[in-house]
């Protein structure tokens, strides 16, 4: 099959051709973040102009790269949630559209089990797997019993990893988004100004950042109140070590609750170098193969779409033409039923 997938729920404006679910022949990503960052984060309204703008010179590219005709396109995929419905409602009426005039199914696909299924670009996976999913809006321990079915067994109860990244990033002065930032101050630093580690209930899989994001306000708070000059980078390795010992420490014990026979880390913050290399370690010393998507994988791309997107295209399951986008959808609604076989 070849999968035409199409990605706008934030600020990247994406389009890619997917071979079976796991071979990339175009990945186009068109990034807003130039025109966001004079703003501090992203403009829901500017987003979706910005969308209109390009997602057709994006299409017309990913599918020259591919070197396809759009004739043999065999679905064209999209992601009706989670994201800014203004955002999303700019890819759905193009991959609407081409469906439409290509005569072809329309898989509506969820944002995170793009996000999960980013891996299966990178390798086979076999089940059952835990993902841990950290980007931008969402912080979860999701367990695949199968092929495309999710169970959250942990999220967070108040601000996503990635979010704390960047709210962290804005008041250390780094430009927007600043999970970047954050990770190279971390790294490159001697020091470590030791932040609190918020556990919760001894066997909840749950997170929060919103206490540690807390605590590094108090800390650059409190240097200025006293005029005492504040060690950047020693705070953003004590915030990065607190993130990475929850993260880490919490899926590993989940992975051994759930006797997975992989590990698999995605969303953005999975970009992170000390998040990669820390899991990297522990899942060696324990013997659980991990798998981690190169980088322009792990942030927002539409071949992760086509990727998911597989998924219902080989039991036949697609969305109708009046299909609405769902900024909430929820991950688990999404699985796959019962298996068929399409190739
Ligand atoms: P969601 O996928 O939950 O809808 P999103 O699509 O906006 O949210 P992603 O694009 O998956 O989020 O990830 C973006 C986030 O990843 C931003 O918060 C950004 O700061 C963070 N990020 C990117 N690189 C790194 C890094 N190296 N370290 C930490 N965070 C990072
Ligand atoms: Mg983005
Ligand atoms: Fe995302």
């Amino acid at each position: 099959s070849l999968i035409l997938a199409v990605e706008t729920s934030c600020d990247e404006t994406a389009v890619a051709v997917v071979r079976d679910g796991r071979e990339i022949l175009a990945n186009v990503i068109g990034s807003q973040i130039d025109i966001h960052r004079q703003f501090g984060g992203v403009v829901p309204e500017i987003a979706s102009r910005q969308h209109v703008e390009s997602i057709t010179l994006i299409a017309r590219q990913a599918v020259r790269e591919a070197g396809i005709a759009l004739q043999d396109v065999s679905a064209v995929a999209v992601t009706q949630g989670p994201g800014l419905v203004g955002a999303l409602l700019v890819g759905i009426v193009a991959a609407k559209s081409l469906a439409l005039a290509l005569d072809v199914p329309l898989i509506g696909t969820h944002h995170i089990a793009g996000h999960i299924y980013a891996n299966r670009l990178v390798e086979e996976l076999s089940y059952p797997a835990l993902a841990l999913v950290v980007s931008g809006g969402h912080t979860e321990l999701v367990v695949l019993e199968r092929e495309g079915r999710f169970h959250i067994i942990g999220r967070t109860r108040d601000d996503a990893v990635g979010e704390a990244y960047d709210k962290v990033a804005r008041a250390l002065e780094c430009p927007y988004p600043g999970g970047p930032h954050v990770d190279a101050l971390a790294a490159g630093s001697a020091d470590e100004i030791v932040l609190p580690r918020a556990w919760l209930e001894p066997d909840a899989y749950d997170f929060s950042f919103s206490g540690l994001k807390s605590a590094v306000l108090a800390q650059l708070n409190q240097a200025r109140m006293k005029r005492q000059p504040i060690d950047r980078e020693a705070l953003a390795a004590g915030f990065q070590a607190s993130v990475i010992d929850v993260l880490v420490t919490k899926a590993m014990r989940a992975a051994r609750e759930y006797d997975v026979r992989q590990l698999l880390l995605c969303g953005g913050v999975a970009a992170n170098k000390g998040l990669r290399a820390a899991l990297g370690e522990r899942c060696r010393e324990a013997g659980l193969p991990l798998v981690v998507p190169p980088l322009v994988l792990c942030t927002d791309n539409a071949a992760m779409i086509g990727a998911a997107a597989h998924l219902k295209w080989q039991r036949g399951e697609f969305t109708p033409l009046d299909m609405k986008a769902d900024p909430q959808l929820p991950l688990e609604q999404w699985s796959v039923g019962p298996a068929s076989n399409r190739k």
